[in-house]
């Protein structure tokens, strides 16, 4: 079984990527990217002994790792859901590092490049079909927005938003590619309605399944495929209304998930589920017998370094390595 493996890993590994560099304007913080996990980089602002900052990961994906290397190392732990193990996995960053990037591709609802998500669904639909004749699965996806601790479905045909969202019966990936696209779409209505709403929100994909074995036996587990809102840090000397609210309620849940994942790597007996929509939602999904995975987002560009340490110093911290 593909959870054998796994099982000796622990049940929460953070993985580290880093995009490429686009503006060769500025210095380049990344110093070294070990095949250990390992990552040095460097404050651009101080002299190169001073400035160095050392971190280790589960595993490291510098800026030319491609989107198949990333999911060959997330692949035995979505495997896992298909024996009956749920699973969550996490992008989290500050805007612009490469979230969308890693679950969904470069554009939603297209092939190319494509992400976690839609390589995910693929071979599980492919498993399926290997273990036709012993078990029988059936696949639905849901895809909710958390936005302002609210959440809403994002991919629902008649376009309403519905408190409880529509799970979606998928059987190829081209079920699978319509439904992101409509995702997509309806992130992008928000979207212009309300200022690049999408970083400001928590997207979640759920994909569940349903098994029945030819004795009879049920399993049902699920996979949730998380891209976060942006981790950065607004001054709060700049924004005021409606922005400074959102970026509370952006702090305040990803400092939950944080607590959270730390509680569980720490196999505290309180585990507090309940101060976040995010968490409350994923509660059955995250601790026991679930497994974990997060993305740490980070952009290379020195004038990105502040948010880059905030970003691995949170990754580390919810890490067990
Ligand atoms: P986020 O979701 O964290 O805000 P995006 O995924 O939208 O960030 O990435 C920002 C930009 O960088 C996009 O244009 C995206 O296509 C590009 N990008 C991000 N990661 C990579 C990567 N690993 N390789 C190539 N382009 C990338
Ligand atoms: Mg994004």
């Amino acid at each position: 079984l593909y959870n054998m493996v796994q099982d000796l890993k622990g049940n929460i590994r953070v993985y580290c990527r880093i995009r490429p560099a686009f503006n060769a304007e500025t210095k380049n913080v990344i110093d070294y990217i070990g095949d250990d996990g390992s990552l040095v980089i460097l404050d651009p602002s101080k002299p190169r002994k001073e400035g160095r900052k050392v971190f280790q990961f589960n595993r490291m994906f510098g800026p030319i790792a491609t989107q198949d290397e990333v999911f060959k190392d997330t692949q035995p732990l979505i495997r896992s859901v298909m024996d009956g193990y749920n699973v969550c996995i996490f992008a989290y960053g500050q805007t612009g590092s490469g979230k969308t990037h890693t679950m969904s591709g470069p554009s939603e609802g297209s092939i190319k490049d494509v992400g976690i998500n839609y390589l995910a669904l693929e071979d599980l639909f492919e498993i399926s079909s290997r273990r036709k004749d012993i078990i029988n699965y059936d696949i639905h996806v849901q895809m909710v927005e958390i936005y302002n601790e609210q959440i809403r479905s994002c991919a629902s045909e008649n376009g309403l938003s519905l408190p409880d969202a529509t799970m979606h019966s998928v059987k190829s990936t081209a079920d699978v590619l319509h439904l992101m696209k409509l995702g997509g779409v309806n992130r992008v209505v928000s979207s212009t309605a309300i200022n690049n709403r999408s970083s400001r929100s928590h997207s979640v994909v759920t994909v569940h399944i349903h098994g029945k074995d030819i004795s009879g036996n049920i399993l049902r587990s699920c996979l949730h495929l998380v891209d976060l809102a942006g981790s950065e840090r607004v001054d709060k000397s700049e924004v005021t209304g409606d922005r400074l609210k959102e970026a509370q309620y952006i702090n305040k849940s990803l400092s939950c998930l944080g607590d959270v994942i730390t509680a569980l790597a720490q196999k505290n007996s309180h585990i507090p589920y309940r101060n976040s929509k995010l968490t409350h939602l994923l509660q059955d999904s995250l601790g026991g017998h679930a497994k974990t995975l997060m993305f740490a987002h980070v952009s290379p560009e020195g004038d990105s370094f502040g948010e880059t340490v905030g970003t691995l110093k949170f990754a580390q911290r919810v890490s067990t390595v």
